[in-house]
């Protein structure tokens, strides 16, 4: 595959910008060579500044789950560009989005718009603080919640271990001081919270969790232990966060809350919410969206936050999405089993006889590569679980994949994503490629 156009493009952005990106992973640091510059998009492909067609199971890490530019969503965005961009006031746009939403989530009184996950992210902290006056937070390691600098932290070294998990900072710029209120534990593991809440329970005012956990791998957890999470957060007055930034209108139109029941306090969205244009949202009860500034005294603000056309963009998407009785993901759902299938049939005989294999995780239209060692059989529901030579061999994946023209997200922690443009012969396409790829890949 020729890639002189997306070479020169690459030496131009390495004098921009830091790294080159605008947002690291794209810089293909972890599976090394040089990045594709994308062009256009149009339904299940894209295609790169030399004219390379990809079929595309990175959806932009998951906006997309109607595919690339999806007529109705263009139509509509483009209409609303022309009546203009953005006024700083109220518009029925918003207003629409909102109502859309409440009306069709019933554990959504209220929400707030603003323009990225991790705003979304840092705004559901700050109203789970200023409710409860408590200032610490509970994350799980191997959950993502963007770039806020209270949760980029990772479990202390086990000197504070009588106090428990008291973060350590996990960016230059973060002060450990700033994480000090961040307690980070791992998933799947009640002893832990129980530990966490017996000695701080008073301190923390809420536990921020990917109920299923994409930013690691996919690591499902067991309900029952959500379930433990949210009951015992709410004995103590701890408020329950759902990050569903990537499962929220992707599991179903409900994500995960809807799909499983449970519910939490806030919820936060991202990607899908906006259509493919900048938007995240909290969301939750009104008594505690209420504590949001006019309304309360929690303060938030945006200039671009409900964006007239990223409204008009997001509301033309979930409408698609909840349409047809759902229909949309019963679809996505039988691509998820025919991959699913297709993996067991085809791929997962090659490993007999190997030191080493791969299972697929999957649920709903999200799947994951999951590498083991030959015989290990349990699900892998920790980010420590993961095993270290997964990164290398995904890597010649990744890279074989690229170039027999399949776009898969450039690290072996991240997920793959179906839209609803595929059709089956695009997961049997997939599929048969990937064979022929594990198939030539040396032991590891
Ligand atoms: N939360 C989750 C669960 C995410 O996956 C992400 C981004 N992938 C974020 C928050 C942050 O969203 P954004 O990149 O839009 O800031």
């Amino acid at each position: 595959m020729k890639r002189k156009r997306s070479e020169k493009l690459w030496k131009r952005a390495l004098r921009v910008f830091p790294g080159g990106v605008n947002s690291p992973v794209r810089a293909f640091k972890s599976v090394g060579g040089d990045p594709v510059f994308i062009n256009r998009g149009k339904g299940t492909h894209i295609v790169d500044a030399d004219g390379n067609k990809y079929l595309d199971f990175l959806s932009s890490w998951g906006p997309l789950i109607l595919g690339h530019a999806p007529r109705k969503v263009v139509k509509a965005t483009r209409r609303a560009a022309l009546k203009g961009s953005t006024f700083g006031a109220v518009t029925e746009a918003e207003v629409k989005l909102g109502e859309f939403i409440t009306e069709s989530l019933p554990f959504v009184e209220k929400v707030r718009f603003v323009s990225s996950g991790t705003e979304a992210v840092m705004t559901a902290l700050r109203l789970a603080r200023g409710i409860t006056q408590r200032p610490m937070v509970i994350k799980f390691e191997g959950c993502y919640h963007g770039h806020n600098d209270a949760l980029l932290a990772r479990a202390g070294s086990g000197l504070l271990t009588l106090s428990g998990n008291i973060a350590e900072s996990s960016s230059p710029g973060v002060p450990d001081d700033i994480v000090r209120n961040t307690l980070v534990l791992p998933l799947d593991d009640s002893a832990a919270l129980d530990a966490a809440i017996k000695n701080f329970g008073k301190q923390i005012a809420c536990a921020i969790i990917e109920p299923l956990p994409a930013n690691a791998g996919l690591l499902p957890q067991r309900k029952a232990y959500i379930e433990y999470l949210v009951t015992l957060c709410r004995s103590h007055n701890i408020l329950v966060i759902f990050d569903e930034v990537i499962s929220g209108f992707r599991l179903g139109f409900g994500g995960y809350t809807g799909r499983e029941q449970i519910f939490p306090d806030i919820i936060t969205y991202g990607k899908i919410i906006g259509g493919g244009l900048p938007v995240g949202a909290i969301a939750g009860s009104q008594k505690v969206m209420d504590h949001l500034a006019p309304q309360g005294p929690v303060y938030q603000a945006g200039t671009l936050s409900g964006n007239p056309l990223a409204m008009t963009a997001g509301l033309a998407a979930l409408e698609q999405l909840a349409g047809r009785r759902g229909a949309t993901y019963r679809y996505l759902e039988s691509l998820g089993v025919q991959l699913e299938t297709a993996f067991q049939n085809g791929i997962s005989p090659l490993f007999a006889g190997r030191d080493w294999q791969i299972r697929l995780v999957r649920d709903a239209s999200l799947f994951w590569l999951s590498f083991h060692n030959a015989g290990e059989t349990a699900p892998v529901r920790q980010v420590t679980q993961i095993v270290p030579f997964a990164a290398t061999i995904y890597a010649r994946i990744f890279h074989a994949m690229l170039d027999r023209g399949f776009y898969l997200a450039p690290s072996a922690y991240e997920v793959g994503f179906l839209n609803a443009a595929m059709k089956p012969r695009h997961i049997e396409a997939f599929v048969a490629a990937l064979k022929k790829v594990i198939a030539e890949l040396p032991d590891k």
